[in-house]
């Protein structure tokens, strides 16, 4: 049988499906439906660090720098995808965008596009959003990373106008996976950093801080920018409040891990 392209398969995810404990992946129902497209998100579940590092991805934690290619080689390896053809942001919580042509790593940027398969773009994340987009009919795709600063430089209207400019991407055919991040039931912020954001993203309640919703107002970015909703999947996963599965900076501060969100293209 053949599916025409840009078809998906769009039926509506389960809500609130949720992670048994212990697998190192999270993946995007939407994007697992996709063939060319592998992509997952890690959890904290599986790894070789002292605890709470775990399955920790990053380098920059203090971590035991061959227990975390150890853990990459773990992760990596059960979503078949080699470590060497991985693209790297080193982030900076901007709306700074690169086009990704070879592995390594990328300075001073939030976002990665490519349409080269093969090539595996990696954002890294604890409580920040890793936003993953896949665009079927230019065959091009982006990985994000977006907190509330890079939420408030809409990195993510960067990253679709940056597919539009470089790949010919239109927003509609768009497929967009927000990855595990920081819930609006935990992600305390200051008044002044709430009013950077629509009163409808932000949870005002008796005696406590105001509390950001960056995934709604992600989400928002998304419909705004033209992407169906049938094609966006929102993880109702809280890394504050998960603390069994997800890492969480908020949460356990310095000793915190960072999980990865990764996604390319495959022949
Ligand atoms: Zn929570």
């Amino acid at each position: 049988m053949i599916t025409p392209n840009p078809a998906i398969d769009a039926r509506p995810v389960k809500e609130g499906k949720m992670h048994s404990s212990n697998e190192m992946i999270i993946h995007s129902e939407l994007l697992s439906r996709i063939p060319p497209i592998r992509s997952g998100v890690s959890t904290r579940c599986g790894g070789v660090s002292r605890e709470p590092l775990g399955l920790n991805l990053s380098y920059n934690v203090g971590d035991d720098p061959s227990k975390v290619t150890q853990n990459r080689e773990r992760f990596f390896g059960a979503l078949n995808i080699p470590i060497d053809r991985l693209a790297i942001p080193y982030q900076i919580h901007s709306a700074a965008i690169r086009r990704a042509e070879n592995p390594g790593r990328y300075e001073s940027c939030d976002a990665l596009v490519t349409n080269i398969p093969e090539l595996f773009l990696a954002v890294s994340i604890a409580d920040c959003l890793p936003i993953l987009l896949y665009d079927p009919v230019a065959r091009a795709i982006a990985a994000v990373h977006s907190g509330w600063r890079g939420s408030k430089e809409k990195v993510l209207l960067k990253a679709i106008e940056t597919l539009r400019k470089e790949f010919g991407s239109c927003p509609k055919d768009l497929v967009a996976f927000i990855g595990p991040a920081a819930g609006e039931c935990c992600y305390e912020v200051g008044k002044e950093v709430a009013k950077e954001f629509p009163t409808e993203c932000v949870v005002q309640e008796q005696g406590r801080k105001p509390r950001l919703d960056l995934k709604f107002f992600n989400k928002n970015i998304l419909l705004e920018s033209g992407v169906d909703e049938q094609r966006i999947e929102v993880s109702p996963l809280c890394t504050i409040c998960t603390p069994a599965i997800l890492h969480s900076y908020r949460r356990d501060g310095h000793s915190s891990g960072r999980m990865m969100g990764v996604i390319g293209i495959v022949p």
